[in-house]
């Protein structure tokens, strides 16, 4: 399959070729003639996966396919979870759109409102928002739908675990009920479902492989720690290795980012931290920083995190495992993008376990375990657990990984037992449901 043969516009193909894409992804292959038809979706795909472009190039097709001119409000709307999503979504749209005649707009919290109502006033085509602050702008009658054609809910899961079920069905009533309606989503179950049910028109069904894909690229590895002090000698340890080109380190709490991140600076690391507590501003400076490799370690929180996509991030280290397992799926995919190798470290504490217990069970997977000599954890009976396959588990063989990985990661060169086995990841395969 080709971008060609999906019957992309001329401008569309040559956006993709100067993309450096040449095969369409699995979601883009199915999602684009579903969309292109005009027909309802709901998708199932992982960020990672090229989600965005399987919606934005047949929402551009279809806008150039269709040219009315300038006008005032949106005729694509996407709602995102989160303003970083929500740029990387504007970022995407600017990239095909190239050579064409489109506006988009990013209207976003934390942004000034004078300048949102100015751009609102003037030509819009495309409108990229967080619930919040659409919601803000139509009470206050500056949201003009009647020309919307198409409205797509990004990650609409993560949209209701944030809170934002009311402000996404008073959104979508106030679109016009002729609009064709996109909904991405990592899981499809629960309020989801019941979300899907009432707002799309006999959808067709795109999933692609396993809910949580593997990510054959990236391999994980799991070290026990005794405290928080063996903990922050590990992660220095870590981070002092060769391989390391950037890294995200995740926290439980912006507290915690903000105080780890003064610690590495104080240790000579270009370090920053990223969570929900910082103004627009500064998170879009600091992700300028990451950009442009000035940031070598970015500490975050989850929510601050999600959506970036920096292709030089080779490492993701979970200082502290997130409360919610799908988290860690989203975490661990902020490396390795677009088919690159990446690694994914997580500093586990015997009393978090459970937590440990919950992601394997998501994931199906079980991370192999790694002991760095010279800081191998005190406890070593590690908690029973269970494999994906039912049977117990009592813990790591000892098998010298210590001696494979003293320094430097790039002398371990073994691949995990687990890492990448299994059902295939979002890009290897593809199945209707
Ligand atoms: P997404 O899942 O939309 O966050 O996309 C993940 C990454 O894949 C982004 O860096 C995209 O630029 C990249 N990407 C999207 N589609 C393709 C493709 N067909 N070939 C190669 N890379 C792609």
């Amino acid at each position: 399959m080709t971008f060609a043969e999906l019957k992309l516009s001329p401008n569309l193909l040559s956006a993709i070729e100067k993309s450096g894409y040449t095969t369409p992804t699995p979601i883009q292959a199915q999602a684009i003639p579903v969309v292109l038809a005009g027909q309802d979706l709901i998708a199932s795909a992982q960020t990672g996966t090229g989600k965005t472009a399987a919606f934005m190039l047949p929402a551009i097709h279809k806008l150039a396919e269709k040219p009315i001119g300038p006008g005032k409000g949106p005729r694509v709307l996407v709602l995102t979870p989160t303003r970083e999503l929500a740029t990387q979504v504007n970022e995407a749209t600017r990239k095909y759109g190239t050579g064409q005649r489109l506006k988009t707009v990013s209207i976003l919290g934390g942004m000034p409102y004078p300048v949102q109502n100015r751009m609102l006033s003037g030509w819009v085509d495309i409108l990229v928002a967080t619930p919040g602050r659409l919601i803000d702008h139509m009470e206050r009658g500056r949201i003009d739908f009647s020309r919307l054609e198409m409205l797509i809910l990004d990650e609409a899961d993560r949209m209701l675990d944030m809170g934002f079920i009311d402000d996404v069905e008073r959104i979508v009533a106030a679109t016009p009920a002729t609009r064709q309606t996109l909904l991405f989503s990592a899981t499809m179950e629960g309020d989801i479902a019941r979300l899907a049910q009432r707002i799309l028109k006999n959808p067709q069904r795109v999933a692609i492989a396993a809910q949580t894909a593997r990510h054959e690229n990236i391999e994980q590895r799991l070290h026990f720690v005794d405290d928080l002090g063996h903990k922050n000698k590990l992660l220095r340890h870590l981070l002092g290795a060769e391989s390391v080109n950037q890294a995200i380190v995740f926290t439980a709490t912006k507290l915690a980012a903000d105080q780890l991140a003064s610690e590495l600076h104080q240790d000579g690391h270009a370090v920053a931290a990223l969570h929900g507590d910082m103004k627009q501003g500064q998170r879009n400076r600091t992700l300028q920083g990451l950009r442009r490799g000035d940031v070598q370690v970015l500490v975050a929180t989850d929510v601050a995190a999600r959506g970036i996509d920096v292709s030089g991030i080779s490492h993701v280290i979970n200082f502290d495992l997130p409360k919610v397992p799908e988290d860690y799926v989203h975490r661990i995919g902020r490396t390795g993008r677009a088919g690159a190798k990446g690694v994914a470290l997580s500093l586990v504490a015997h009393r978090d376990a459970h937590l440990l217990q919950r992601i394997q069970r998501f994931a199906n997977i079980r991370i192999p375990v790694h002991v760095v000599e010279g800081l191998e954890p005190k406890v070593k009976a590690f908690p029973i657990d269970r494999k994906p396959g039912g049977k117990k588990w009592s813990g790591p063989k000892k098998s010298g990984f210590g001696a494979q990985q003293k320094r430097s990661f790039s002398n371990d060169s073994r691949k995990p037992a687990n890492a990448g086995a299994g059902n295939g990841g979002g890009w290897k395969k593809a199945a209707n449901f």
